[in-house]
């Protein structure tokens, strides 16, 4: 049966037994997402880690924060019973709770596990009668042990240091997801009534006019704004009154009211994103982590409120953020000094790269993705998931990184806990929410925006379709994807072509693969017949034609080892070579290359072989090449013969013990740091 295309798809026809393909077609540009609930993940990769993450990582995490110098949860118990000071952990430990909340939530959702969900029920509660202490329902575990009378900052409080917008943000966010997977309001009914206070006392004159320290509420209330427009039944179970409309216009506050005079408030200046107005700031600086989620909140409000001025400022900064400011693993933030942006094309390895800057740019670029349609976006959230966000947390799954440098002379460390351990939080947000960013969907099509072994349920317009997928990505880039529609109809799937398998780089990109391979390194196949002449719209391909339950698509993503130069502005990347494998970046640790990596030099022709290998750090892709190694010998400096080496993934790295890491290795002696033979 052959058919006629109608309306905006445009593009050539190739005929196919069974139906046809339509090899191009226009995108649309508005995503929804396709709910956690809606995708099943079985997948060789992440499955064992999801696994770990949600049977070690979630309980560790919780355990810490329990017993950390008198316990983060006791401090909402000390709220309840009227006692002051005494505070255990910095003024955001309610909100690293919610964090912790949410990102379970997530994991809940994915798979019920009934002894979690009790234990959060009883942190839930024990929120509950802490905020029942107050008529208003205000909730700061911090200001209300240790200044009660200096809530928001007022009064000589310290409104940069207190994250109370931050805290109701995280708990906003945590009520609404474990809603989702629970369908229990006990935590909404809190976040409401303590949103409902933020929207009374925060806001133009004559409220007090404040903007977050750290963002988060931006993107949180706006979802909140969402969640009350698609649920409207739910406000009559609430205990007090909901106008979302509130919501949002207190995130677009926020957002507006940055860089401008506030009666009540001093500017947090560049360092808070501050210093001009959002709409006029043109770079990604200051605090990385807040910079990220204050751009997570703007692209999020451009897809509520449709403004021309959020859309341009969300783009511009996230192209500024991976054009010129990010590392090849996806960390952001070079500084220590205020965890803050360098400048563009500063891009030490040693630099600081807080985990909490990967997850936030994952979730910046998640945003863009569900509004411009593109998948370029998903590019960057792919690196982030599978480097710089997952070298967050050990093999063994309860032990943490805060800093994730290219570079360690003694390897980068991992600790069991730390004074601010809002790392293993983020990450579980991030992860928790995987399953969700799998696919992606308009009313008539669907996107399948990452391979991760799946099978997913996509509510279109008239039907049901089930997709089930299956690969051993990101080791291997064969995909097969089963499309089973409830009843043979005709709709768009559209299929990423990942950035890093397209044609050749424009000189301008900030990393560029020396063997990137040509257009072509991408193939795909219906029913087993080649699709050939594909055309990339936004990063996709459009395969259209009237599916049938049954039919399959392979796609197959040629996986060269590549290496990568760094554009000739990152002084730092100079004659150095990275290596990458599909989304993969490498390092190369001492503890499979001897003592020292700094002195390898790794020659631009040097052909690197992968290899599986199911004993190694729990089952990796390694790679194996040659290399010299520059030695001191005296006041000599002495080149050793070539000798093989192995890279590993740079997100398995300090999983054995204190080993020298490197990411970017010396193609020349002049950049080779020579070590010294005894
Ligand atoms: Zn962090």
């Amino acid at each position: 049966m052959k058919n006629i295309s109608i309306g905006l798809v445009v593009g050539t026809l190739c005929c196919l037994p069974g139906g046809w393909v339509k090899i191009s077609a226009q995108t649309s540009d508005r995503l929804t997402p396709v709910p956690i609930q809606a995708v099943t993940i079985e997948d060789a990769f992440w499955s064992p880690k999801r696994t770990l993450w949600q049977e070690v990582t979630i309980l560790d995490c919780f355990d810490k924060f329990d017993n950390d110098r008198g316990g983060a949860i006791n401090n909402f118990d000390r709220v309840r019973d009227g006692k002051s000071g005494g505070h255990a952990g910095p003024p955001w430990y309610d909100g690293l709770i919610y964090e912790m909340i949410r990102g379970s939530a997530d994991f809940l959702a994915a798979h019920p596990d009934a002894a979690l969900e009790k234990r959060i029920d009883g942190y839930i509660a024990r929120i509950a009668a802490a905020q029942a202490a107050d008529t208003n329902g205000y909730l700061n575990t911090w200001t209300e042990l240790e200044h009660p009378d200096q809530r928001w900052g007022l009064n000589g409080g310290n409104d940069g240091y207190q994250h109370e917008m931050y805290n109701v943000g995280a708990l906003c966010e945590a009520a609404l997801h474990y809603y989702q997977a629970t369908g229990k309001t006990s935590l909404l009914k809190i976040a409401v009534k303590l949103a409902n206070f933020t929207c009374d006392q925060i806001g133009p004159a004559p409220k007090y006019e404040l903007v977050t320290n750290h963002p988060l509420a931006e993107e949180a209330f706006g979802n909140l704004y969402l969640f009350f427009q698609q649920h409207p039944e739910l406000k009559r179970d609430l205990p007090v009154t909901v106008d979302e409309r509130r919501y949002l216009a207190l995130a677009q506050y926020w957002v507006e009211a940055r860089g401008h005079q506030r009666k009540d408030q001093k500017s947090y200046g560049t360092y808070n994103q501050d210093d001009k107005p959002v709409f006029a700031q043109t770079e990604m600086e200051g605090h990385a982590v807040r910079a990220a989620l204050l751009c997570a909140g703007v692209s999020e409000l451009a897809g509520i409120n449709g403004r021309s001025d959020y859309q341009a400022t969300a783009d511009r900064l996230w192209n500024n953020m991976c054009g010129e400011k990010m590392y090849l693993t996806g960390g952001i933030g070079v500084t220590a000094d205020g965890e803050a942006f360098g400048n563009n094309y500063q891009l030490p390895n040693d630099g600081y790269l807080e985990t909490c800057g990967s997850v936030a740019a994952g979730f910046f670029s998640r945003n863009l993705n569900l509004l411009n349609g593109d998948a370029r976006y998903v590019d960057t959230l792919e690196r982030e998931l599978f480097n710089g966000a997952l070298a967050v947390v050990s093999l063994a799954g309860n032990s943490y990184s805060y800093i994730n440098p290219l570079q360690s002379a003694n390897g980068n460390l991992r600790w069991s806990w730390n004074g601010c351990p809002c790392c293993p939080p983020m990450f579980l947000k991030l992860m928790g929410a995987l399953p969700g960013y799998i696919y992606a969907q308009d009313q008539s099509s669907i996107y399948v925006n990452l391979f991760v072994g799946s099978t997913a349920k996509i509510q279109l317009t008239n039907q049901t379709v089930t997709l089930k997928q299956t690969t051993d990505y990101p080791w291997n880039g064969d995909v097969k994807i089963e499309v089973r529609p409830a009843q043979a109809s005709e709709f768009d799937l559209h299929i990423r072509i990942p950035g890093w398998c397209q044609g050749a780089a424009s000189p301008d990109d900030l990393y560029t693969a020396s063997q990137r391979p040509l257009n072509g390194a991408a193939h795909l196949k219906v029913n087993g017949k080649p699709v050939d002449n594909f055309e990339i719209v936004r990063g996709y391909a459009t395969l259209h034609r009237r599916w049938q339950s049954g039919d399959v698509v392979q796609l197959t993503l040629d996986m060269p080892v590549q290496l990568i130069t760094a554009n000739v502005k990152v002084d730092a990347d100079k004659n150095r070579v990275a290596l990458m494998r599909g989304p993969m970046v490498y390092c190369f640790e001492g503890a499979d290359n001897g003592t020292a990596v700094q002195n390898l030099i790794i020659a631009p022709e040097t052909k690197f072989t992968a290899e599986p290998k199911r004993s190694v750090l729990g089952g990796v892709t390694v790679l194996t090449g040659t290399a010299t190694a520059l030695f001191q010998d005296g006041s000599r400096p002495v080149t050793a013969l070539p000798f093989v080496i192995t890279a590993i993934p740079y997100y398995a790295n300090a999983n054995r013990g204190t080993s020298p890491m490197q990411v970017w290795m010396a193609e020349s002696a002049s950049v080779a740091k020579p070590q010294r033979q005894d």
